[in-house]
């Protein structure tokens, strides 16, 4: 069966992002300050573009100056080693850069390995650095004509090239189009109408990675709200916390490890008095979060946490929680003007209650991606579904619910294992702190095993007894299929910044995989 929206679709204009933005479509005071340096108090009233930076005030000037002159932007992610960075460069074929001074020496070398000369490397400071100029000098002596965009147009042209995060492959150049712009905050609006210019944002979220240029840098401005930038590279809870005291923001929309970061030091916050009674309402999105840790939080803070899901091939959202309608561990209900399709492993559209991966189609969904033919037919059918890769639900009110990744489960025999249930029952053993479960296959038994990577708690120390009593711990709980093959311990699960577990890396682990096996 294919699900629909609970709400009615809206009408969606086809123009550009920059027209769409200076048509003041909510109708806001246009004198507001909107972006406010949380750590300076500092304030703001062709080609492609790249930007090397953690969040900046200046980062959404460069954005809107690059798209009004009719430009594409690709954000690149400042964690990115200099072979990651220069593969971006050379794939999306970027003729400019501007970078945050401390990711220089990177940057140069990035542009060097992509052929781009010295001179077009620009920087998010008011002075040249070793005979770079300031990004102001790019604006300040052109008169910009906003390009306009016919309603074909913006459907067809690139605005943003953000990069996927790679988690389970080499990163993707994704082609989200101004109209996929347009439409995704035309979508979310439905669910935020009651947001609004006295609301002050927490802008922690990156604004390279598409959950922050579309909900920050874009829907705070349209809707007329403030965003307190936290510059990430300087990330510190303590930080965190006092902007929210400061500058009394009331909605943080911020991913899992903050939740539990906020969960975990609540002593320290209490200790230190910070005043968050300011904060009414926090969106966990762009990582699972799990049942425990939101009800912990909402016990602990007494705020409620909605939900958010999307990929940024949907530029990015797809469902959403209404706020006054949160629903215990699911993701929301659909956004207007999209339909999904459950669908199992041979491609057959599933039911209510039945767990298959999740298929999108609606204005929001990508042209595809840059330079890969090949992967975008892969994933978008010839009836323009997406396929998402993702595992999950719907249930008979259209509440989403989200499982794990399709490719992460594990088939043993005629079964399938989902690693989220086994990490879940890890995480309740008193010794254990974090854990990712993957799949190894053996040529021998032409089946995949569980195989469990462990990170203890600071006090606790590895010895094979421990291991044994781990997996004695789950197969007491779970299906004899389900029991983990082996357990291996690790000093930190590796994680993206959004909270996302790498599972690529530890499969890289070939050692452990051989141990088990
Ligand atoms: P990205 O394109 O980097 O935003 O990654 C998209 C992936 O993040 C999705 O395919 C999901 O696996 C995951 N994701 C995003 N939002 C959520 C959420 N609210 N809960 C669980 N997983 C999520």
């Amino acid at each position: 069966m294919i699900f629909r929206s609970n709400f009615p679709d809206v009408d969606i204009e086809k123009i550009g992002i920059y027209q769409f933005i200076t048509s003041n479509p909510y109708g806001i005071d246009d004198d507001k300050v909107i972006f406010i340096d949380g750590i300076t108090d500092k304030k703001l009233t062709g080609d492609v573009l790249a930007i090397c930076s953690h969040n900046h005030i200046d980062y959404p000037v460069v954005i809107f100056g690059e798209i009004a002159a009719g430009g594409i932007v690709t954000t690149v992610n400042p964690d990115y080693e200099y072979e990651e960075f220069a593969s971006q460069l050379k794939d999306c074929g970027a003729s400019v850069i501007i970078c945050h001074p401390v990711y220089l020496s990177k940057t140069i070398e990035a542009a060097k390995a992509a052929n781009i000369h010295e001179s077009k490397i620009f920087l998010f400071d008011e002075n040249e650095i070793q005979g770079l100029q300031p990004f102001l000098s790019l604006f300040s002596n052109q008169e910009i004509n906003p390009v306009e965009y016919t309603p074909e147009e913006a459907e067809s042209t690139t605005a943003y090239l953000c990069y996927s995060s790679g988690t389970t492959g080499k990163s993707k150049g994704i082609e989200n189009t101004h109209f996929n712009m347009v439409s995704n905050l035309t979508q979310i609006n439905v669910f935020e109408d009651q947001i609004n210019h006295e609301n002050i944002f927490m802008g922690s979220h990156d604004f390279f990675h598409i959950y922050g240029l579309t909900f920050l840098v874009h829907f705070v401005i349209i809707k007329g709200a403030s965003c307190v930038i936290l510059c990430k590279f300087k990330f510190e809870l303590e930080t965190f916390c006092r902007i929210i005291q400061d500058y009394k923001v009331n909605i943080a929309p911020i991913v899992p490890p903050i939740i539990w970061l906020l969960v975990n030091k609540i002593n320290l916050i209490k200790e230190r008095k910070y005043d968050l009674s300011s904060l009414k309402l926090i969106i966990s999105s762009a990582a699972p979060l799990s049942g425990d840790l939101c009800k912990e939080f909402v016990e602990t803070y007494n705020v409620p946490i909605k939900q958010a899901y999307g990929l940024t091939e949907a530029t990015p959202f797809a469902t959403a929680t209404k706020t006054h309608e949160i629903v215990d561990g699911s993701i929301g209900i659909l956004i207007p003007n999209m339909e999904c399709k459950v669908i199992s492993e041979n491609n057959k559209e599933l039911g209510y209650n039945k767990s298959g991966e999740f298929c999108f189609r609606g204005p929001n969904i990508m042209k595809g991606y840059l330079n890969n033919e090949k992967a975008t037919d892969t994933c978008i059918d010839s009836d323009g579904w997406f396929h998402t890769g993702d595992f999950g639900f719907v249930d008979p009110q259209g509440n989403f619910f989200i499982v794990d990744r399709f490719n992460e489960l594990i088939k043993y025999k005629e079964f399938r294992i989902i690693p989220t249930e086994l990490e879940s029952i890890l995480l309740t053993h008193s010794s254990i702190n974090d854990s990712a479960v993957i799949g190894i296959y053996s040529d021998e038994q032409e089946t995949e095993y569980p195989l469990a990577y462990v990170e203890l708690k600071p006090d606790k120390i590895q010895s094979d007894q421990l291991k044994e009593e781990i997996k004695d711990f789950v197969s007491q709980k779970v299906a004899p299929h389900k029991k983990l093959h082996c357990v291996h311990f690790i000093d930190k699960i590796p994680k993206s910044s959004a909270g996302k577990t790498l599972r690529r890396s530890l499969r890289a682990k070939n050692e452990c995989v051989k141990q088990c096996l």
